[in-house]
């Protein structure tokens, strides 16, 4: 697989008409919505002509199409923002871009990034890098199969509760989740705003890094920004890890179990401590993130009336405008969290439902913090399965939600996890392995990846 080194030093032009041009050969994976073509090409011959020597100039990429970016819509993939186009960027795009990174074009989601699959986008699935036959995993399908397609040396996406990690782990790539507050989160499309996270896909961990050094940083226009702490750091020897026992349990697939236990053997060679730890609680997080994100969604989402923008029905009175408006630009998974939300915060199930859920997710965050007195690292499969069969889950909501269970922890606790590559099922179907840290340990999550990348 390509690596972003592999762009450098080479024209921008080169570089952008290449990614289009592989773009358009692979575009039955319905990995991108749309291409910023004109504005790309544009900002490539500028780079060109200027010499800029940004740490990512000339080199192309592929946002998700819930970053706000100029040069195209931005649609969530959804009807409601089908024709929209943003006044302003994602502060992330605007520091990639002032690095000298060319956006080429927005890839496929869930709509609203509702979802694990990409097939609850409102313009069809993406298929999964490795086997057309199955889903691309979700919410961020596309970002994670242009990676791995090579299409572009990396892409960014968002993760609130796995959107990230799922579908690196699917098609064979990296993914990190940053801790809760790294990159800024202004100019994305909010889904649940206490877990939205924005990282990115590379194909190795030495990209990631350098990705997440340049996103990464205080935003005055997001107050939940955190100070600039990521910068690569140098492996930490003989750390203590823990393998979380209730991700490793009968219900798992065999295969991806044998993935992260030899992935473990490499840690143990390399010198680390692992040990088995317990997170009983963990039973309780999807419970606990299926009330509180659709409480948060139910209320982000509630912009999106019909008036002040977005799709606007043709309708006789006020209501019936919010309405239709309403039920024809939402996908039914939209319109399923929107109902569970306002549910669990309505007066007298507040108390029931959301109140309970959320003094749950303190008990995780302390159940984790506990252990991370002692362990630097927790390890386990990003999910039970490689990636299923496009349809087979599409029809029984919970069990898409169930599917979730090894990545919402981490989003519930705002901690950083990244999806590293662990080799392939018999059938070549990619697995990954997930290494959750304590809040800020992400770069040091990374120089472990990369360390191991090395011995692999
Ligand atoms: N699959 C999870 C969900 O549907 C995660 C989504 C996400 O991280 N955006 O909520």
């Amino acid at each position: 697989m390509t690596k972003i080194a592999d762009y450098q030093g080479s024209s921008a032009v080169a570089n952008v008409k290449k990614a289009l041009e592989e773009a358009k050969k692979n575009e039955h994976y319905n990995a991108i919505l749309s291409f910023c073509e004109a504005r790309a090409l544009e900002r490539a011959a500028e780079i060109d002509r200027s010499n800029v020597t940004g740490r990512l100039a000339g080199v192309p990429f592929v946002a998700k199409d819930n970053f706000l970016t100029y040069g195209t819509k931005t649609t969530a993939a959804s009807h409601i923002l089908e024709n929209f186009e943003a006044p302003l960027q994602a502060t992330a795009i605007e520091r990639l871009e002032a690095e000298g990174a060319i956006c080429i074009g927005k890839a496929n989601l869930d709509a609203f990034a509702h979802g694990g699959s990409t097939e609850n986008s409102a313009f069809g699935p993406t298929l999964n890098a490795v086997d057309e036959t199955r889903v691309a995993g979700g919410s961020s399908g596309g970002s994670a199969v242009v990676t791995a397609l090579d299409i572009v040396p990396f892409a960014i996406g968002t993760d609130t509760g796995g959107s990230i990690r799922q579908p690196a782990s699917f098609n064979g790539v990296y993914g990190v989740k940053p801790t809760y507050g790294t990159v800024s989160r202004y100019g994305v499309v909010a889904m649940a705003s206490s877990t939205d996270t924005i990282g990115c896909f590379t194909t190795n961990a030495a990209d990631a890094e350098l990705v997440m050094d340049i996103m990464a940083g205080r935003d005055p226009h997001d107050m939940t920004t955190l100070p600039d702490f990521f910068g690569p750091e140098a492996v930490k020897r003989q750390q203590k890890i823990g393998i979380i026992r209730e991700f490793m349990t009968d219900d798992v697939d065999g295969e991806v179990k044998e993935r992260v236990s030899e992935y473990v053997s490499r840690m143990k060679a390399a010198g680390h401590n692992v040990e088995e730890v317990s997170l009983p609680i963990l039973k309780y997080a999807l419970a606990i993130y299926y009330i509180v994100v659709p409480a948060e969604i139910s209320s982000n989402l509630a912009r999106y009336d019909g008036v002040r923008y977005g799709r606007r029905a043709q309708s006789a009175t006020l209501t019936e405008l919010y309405g239709k408006s309403r039920s024809e630009g939402f996908v039914r998974e939209n319109k399923r969290r929107i109902m569970i939300g306002s549910y669990v915060l309505s007066s007298g199930y507040f108390d029931a439902y959301y109140l309970q859920a959320q003094k749950a997710r303190t008990l995780l965050i302390q159940a984790f913090n506990e252990l991370f007195d002692t362990y630097d690292v927790l390890v386990g499969p990003v999910s039970p399965t490689p990636a299923f069969k496009l349809g087979e889950n599409s029809s029984d909501p919970v069990k898409m939600y169930l599917a979730d269970v090894m990545t919402v922890p981490a989003s519930l606790s705002g901690m950083p996890a990244i999806s590293v590559p662990a080799g392939k099922t018999a059938t070549g179907l990619p697995v990954g392995v997930q290494l959750i840290g304590q809040r800020r340990s992400d770069a040091a999550l990374l120089a472990l990846a990369k360390d191991l990348e090395a011995d692999a």
